[in-house]
């Protein structure tokens, strides 16, 4: 019953469109998604992880990273990824005027249509930061927030290990969007670990996807 009702309230309120914390799924799918690069020397080994398992996901860039490394930017895409917003410096949204938040969304978008030629309809807040007026206001743009359902808690910088016992303990769901950080490898080892898991449970890997209108 009170599942039902979750989902009937998520349904309602919180349309695929304007806020996505997990997605519904029939088949197992598990969506990965790698916030604060593109950084060099991690990215680069961990496309390679991707490709050695066959993997699509999803990078969550800084725009102020994205622009010094334009060249990442282009091998994420290329290898067919997906290039999703995480804003342009990473401020404390919580710490900045709404206006300020906006242009940190534009100016990330705008990096990534240079790249990719294509609109970025995905956004996800520094530290997971969101208020309604942000929401709405990316709704308006057709912009959907993107949270996540679990999160790998490396930035506690605990051994790659650590990160995948985590995950063995409390299994992931389909649906699952799973944040990671790929500013540091330690993500790669702890993933080498996982992804063949997954694989061997069923799962199968998703990229969500920005929507062309
Ligand atoms: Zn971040």
């Amino acid at each position: 019953m009170l599942l039902k009702l979750k989902y009937l309230l998520r349904a309602i309120i919180l349309p695929d469109r304007l806020f996505l914390l997990s997605k519904t799924q029939k088949e197992k799918t598990l969506y990965l998604t790698f916030d604060d690069g593109p950084v060099p020397g991690v990215v680069e080994r961990l496309l390679d992880l991707l490709d050695k398992y066959q993997v699509k996901v999803t990078f969550f860039i800084l725009g102020s990273r994205a622009e010094k490394n334009p060249d990442l930017l282009h091998e994420i895409h290329k290898r067919a990824h997906t290039l999703a917003n995480h804003s342009y410096s990473h401020p404390e949204f919580h710490k900045i005027s709404h206006a300020e938040k906006m242009i940190e969304v534009e100016k990330t978008n705008l990096i990534i249509k240079q790249v990719t030629g294509e609109s970025c309809t995905l956004f996800r807040a520094p530290q997971g930061r969101w208020d309604m007026h942000l929401i709405f206001a990316l709704l308006l743009k057709k912009i959907t927030a993107v949270h996540w359902s679990r999160d790998s808690m490396d930035f506690l910088k605990e051994p790659a290990n650590k990160i995948a016992d985590r995950f063995l303990k409390h299994p992931v769901k389909s649906g699952d969007i799973i944040l990671f950080h790929d500013d540091h490898e330690r993500c790669i080892d702890a993933l080498d670990v996982l992804i063949p898991q997954w694989l061997a449970q069923g799962y199968s890997f998703s990229a969500l996807e920005n929507k062309h209108s």
